[in-house]
Parts: C-alpha cells; structure tokens; sequence
C-alpha cells in the first residue's frame, strides 16, 4: 500500500526544497525524494545549487579573492605581510564545510516544516484517479524501494553539465563544474572552454590562486547576453588581471594523457592552434535532467530540447504533475527555481502564484561583480524602443575609492516618454547586492526618477545607483 501525500517533489534543489517548504506552509502533507550523496554516502538536499553549483562557487570565489587582496592589495591599505602561503586543502575543506551547512540546514527545514525526506531515486510508476504514483528507491542498499501516492508531483530534478561532443568528464583532467571545484593541485596551465557564467567565475577562482587561464568561446562576442557596454568593460578588466580570452573559437579536437590536455582549435582568422594545459574545464552550458524519471509511464511530454514541457504556470501535459527549475524553460537560476517552487505550491492550493521573469536578476561573481535585470540597450534598440539611458561610474563614488575598488559603473535604462525603468546594468564592487534596489524599483514599475528622489545612505556604493537614475536627466551631482 502507497505512503499518501498532497505533494511529492522529485527533486530537492533550490526548486524542490522551496516548493516543499511553501507546500508544508499551506497545510499540505509532502514527500520530498533526492538522490544526492554526500562524500560517505549520506542525504545531501540542496541540488546543485548547494553541492557543485552557486554556494560552493562563492565560497571558493571568496577564499581566493581574499588571497588575492592579501597578494596584491593588502599593501595598498598599509598592510604588509611577509611569508604569504597558500594551504589549498583547507581552503578547499573550507568550501566544504560551507556546503555541509547548507545541507544541514535544509534537513533541519525539512523537519521543522514535518516534510518526509526520502533518500533516494524517484521514478513516476502509474497515474489513476486516485493520483500518481512514484516509486522511490533508496540510495541505502540494503533499504526496500518504497512506493508513494501524491495528489500532486513536483518534478524538479535539475540540469547537468553539457559535454563537448565525444569528450567525456573524467574529473581528473577534464572537468564539469564539479571536478573544477576540487582541483588538489592548482594548475600551472589552466584552459576553460565557455566564458559563459560558470567558465569566467571558475576561471577567475584558479586565475587567482596562480593559474595561467586561457579561455576559449565559441561565439564571436563576449557575453553577448549582457549590455554591451557592460561586456566591453568586463572584457578590458579581465584581460588586465591576466585571463586570456578568445572569441570565435572553434574547437577541433581534445586529446588527454599522462601529459595533460590539448585543445585543437581554430581562431577567429581561421589559423589551426593548440592549447596545451593541465586541466581543461568544460562549461559549454547545462542540459536537462530526466534520466531516471520513467517519465513514459505517465506520459509526460518532453519537449524537443528535452526539458518537460510546461505552460507559464508549470503545468505538464499530465493533469496534477508540474515541473519547475532548471528541468523545465527559462533561465538556469537558483532563484527562478525557487520562485516557481513558491508559486507552483500556492497554484495547488488554489492561490495565484507569479513569477515575473521580467524582474528575475542574473549575476555573474567575478570581480568585478556584474548584474542585471531587464532589458539591455541592443534588446532596446532591436525592440525599436524609445529609452533614455545614464550612466555613472564608481571612480566617482566615495565609498568605492575609501574600499580600493573604483572599477565599473551603474547604468540605467528608462522609457523615453514615461520614464519607467527599462533595465539597469551594474558593473563594479557587490553589484549582487546592489542589484536588488533596481529589482525592486521595476517589480513597482518605478520611474529612474523615482530612485533619483530616494535618500541614499552616504557614504555607500548605492549612491552610484542614484546618481546613475540622476544621470538618466543629465543632471548627475558628483560628475
Ligand atoms: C558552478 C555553478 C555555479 C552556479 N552559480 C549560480 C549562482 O550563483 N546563482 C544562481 O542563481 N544559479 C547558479 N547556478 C545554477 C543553479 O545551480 C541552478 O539553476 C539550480 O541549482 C537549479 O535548481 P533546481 O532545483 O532546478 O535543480 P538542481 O539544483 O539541479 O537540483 C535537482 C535535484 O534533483 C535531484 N534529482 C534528479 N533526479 C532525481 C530523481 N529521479 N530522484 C530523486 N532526485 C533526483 C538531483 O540529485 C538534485 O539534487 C550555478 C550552477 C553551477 C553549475
């Protein structure tokens, strides 16, 4: 006989474990099943995110800018220090710790919300009308699979790392996300194939702790995605701390051994080149997940890139069965998951959950941070949109000169006519933070005048946010 639960989540990633919690919140009873193993085999809640993706990447991006400021900076502030060594293994059993935090942390959730955890693989068995049936078998060997009847499914089963073709991750010498976060040696030569996110932050990580990094990017424009304006500088700055970055980088072939890697590739003139490094990390972008789902025996409906197809709400073709996350559309963010996890569970409910992918920031750690949100000026101009834009850089901002770390700016983009924020691009010290006040000024369709009204703490590095809304009218105060 099935266990019965309003919800099951497959899945506890930021998505999953979210939605598992807003469920509990609401007053239903929920299953969530994960499958992740911790290094002795133990539950490990959080996805991704938590074990390989965004919390162990900022503690390593953390752990290595500090050694770089004290390499570099330090003796700037007056500071001086002598015999300066790096201890690798701590630093990395640091970033290990932080992540078994997080684990803990949402295990202590789980409880506290009287979620069912299972440790294990979730796989959909039969759909009838008294709801759909997932088998779940445990990572515990010696434990018996257990069948579980939800009123609802919460498929969140993630993303993984896409491969170059014919070239599988071995971890030791060619490294997904999760190998490039556990690098014993740092490597003399370091090559990263994709400056996308997740290539420029671990490029920078290894770049920092003594790696000579050279990256190679299949596209002929550096982070297309972004404001180009924004790109430009990013660009300048990372090749002045030393990451060599080549665009319009086709790769022919890559070859390991005993030696180390060689990339064959050809550049942007169309010479034939080859890159000889120690370790190469590949982040050419994610695919979905549903290895494992049975996805077949309820009929749920993929579609042709293989995510699970859902309508704007995350509802599958299988009535009861929803999908949120990196499984299904939209960006591979932890927050966009975790919103759709929210909204998902105030739908079954009946509530009207949103999610407005129009306000959703992207950041991207590197140093210098870089964050958005809305649109950029080349989506503005291609929309045949009338905008005003202002921009102003932390060169200017008191507080960046008394940190040291005057690079960027804050640039606004505002509606010609109504002067309704477009978008805003932050180049410079803590834009993840900084990013918010934009967030929340387009989620109130705030005008840039309206940011140029509030009262800034001062000295702070928000007040280049302001004088940026200022400068959108040509009347910035402190340039
Ligand atoms: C290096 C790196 C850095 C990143 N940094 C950031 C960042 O700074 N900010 C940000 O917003 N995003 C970041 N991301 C992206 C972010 O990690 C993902 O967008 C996010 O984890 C997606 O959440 P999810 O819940 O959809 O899936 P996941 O986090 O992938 O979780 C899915 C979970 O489902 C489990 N699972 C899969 N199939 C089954 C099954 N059949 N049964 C049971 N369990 C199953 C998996 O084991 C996993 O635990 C980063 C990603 C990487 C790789």
């Amino acid at each position: 006989m099935a266990t019965q639960f309003d919800v099951i989540v497959i899945g506890a990633g930021p998505g999953g474990y979210v939605a598992a919690i807003r469920a509990a919140q609401l007053g239903l009873t929920v299953a969530c099943i994960d499958q992740w193993k911790n290094a002795k085999g133990g539950p490990a809640p959080g996805g991704t995110c938590t074990n390989i993706g965004c919390i162990p990447s900022k503690a390593l991006l953390q752990s290595s800018e500090n050694y770089e400021h004290a390499r570099h900076h330090f003796a700037d502030h007056g500071i001086k220090i002598g015999d300066l060594s790096l201890d690798l293994a701590r630093l990395l059993a640091r970033k290990d710790t932080v992540v078994k935090q997080n684990n803990d942390g949402i295990i202590y959730l789980f409880k506290k919300n009287k979620i069912a955890f299972f440790h294990g693989s979730g796989s959909f068995a039969a759909r009838s009308d008294a709801g759909v049936e997932v088998e779940v078998t445990p990572v515990a060997a010696d434990k018996p699979a257990e069948k579980l009847l939800g009123r609802h499914v919460i498929v969140a089963t993630g993303s993984d790392p896409r491969a170059l073709p014919g070239v599988a991750f071995d971890e030791k010498l060619i490294l997904s996300n999760d190998g490039a976060l556990s690098i014993a040696n740092v490597p003399a030569r370091l090559g990263v194939v994709g400056a996308g996110v997740i290539g420029l932050e671990m490029g920078s990580v290894w770049r920092r702790l003594g790696a000579d990094v050279t990256v190679l990017e299949a596209l002929p424009a550096f982070l297309g995605a972004v404001d180009q304006d924004v790109a430009k500088e990013a660009q300048k700055v990372f090749a002045r701390q030393g990451l060599k970055i080549h665009l319009s980088a086709k790769i022919d072939g890559v070859k390991s051994g005993s030696g180390g890697v060689t990339v064959n590739w050809t550049d942007a003139k169309g010479t034939a080149q080859a890159l000889e490094c120690d370790r190469l990390i590949v982040s050419i972008g994610r695919v979905p997940n549903t290895r494992g789902l049975n996805a077949a025996a309820v009929g749920l409906a993929l579609d042709e890139r293989g995510f699970v197809a859902v309508d704007n709400d995350c509802r599958t073709n299988v009535p009861n069965v929803w999908a949120i996350g990196d499984v299904v559309r939209g960006p591979m963010l932890a927050h966009k998951a975790e919103e759709e996890g929210v909204a998902v569970a105030e739908r079954i409910v009946g509530q009207h959950g949103h999610v407005n992918f129009n306000t959703i920031p992207w950041v991207i750690y590197t140093s210098p941070e870089i964050a958005w949100v809305g649109q950029t000026e080349q989506q503005l101009k291609q929309a045949g949109r009338a905008y005003k834009a202002g921009s102003f850089p932390f060169m200017a901002n008191g507080r960046a000169r008394a940190l040291g770390d005057t690079t960027g700016f804050v640039k606004f983009l505002a509606d010609a006519t109504t002067d309704e924020i477009l978008g805003v691009h932050i180049i410079g010290p803590v834009a993840s933070e900084l990013i918010s006040e934009a967030v929340v000024a387009m989620e109130f369709r705030a005008s840039s005048e309206d940011i140029a009204r509030i009262c800034h703490a001062h000295p702070s590095l928000s007040e280049a946010t302001k004088e940026a809304a200022l400068a959108v009218e040509k009347r910035t105060l402190n340039l």
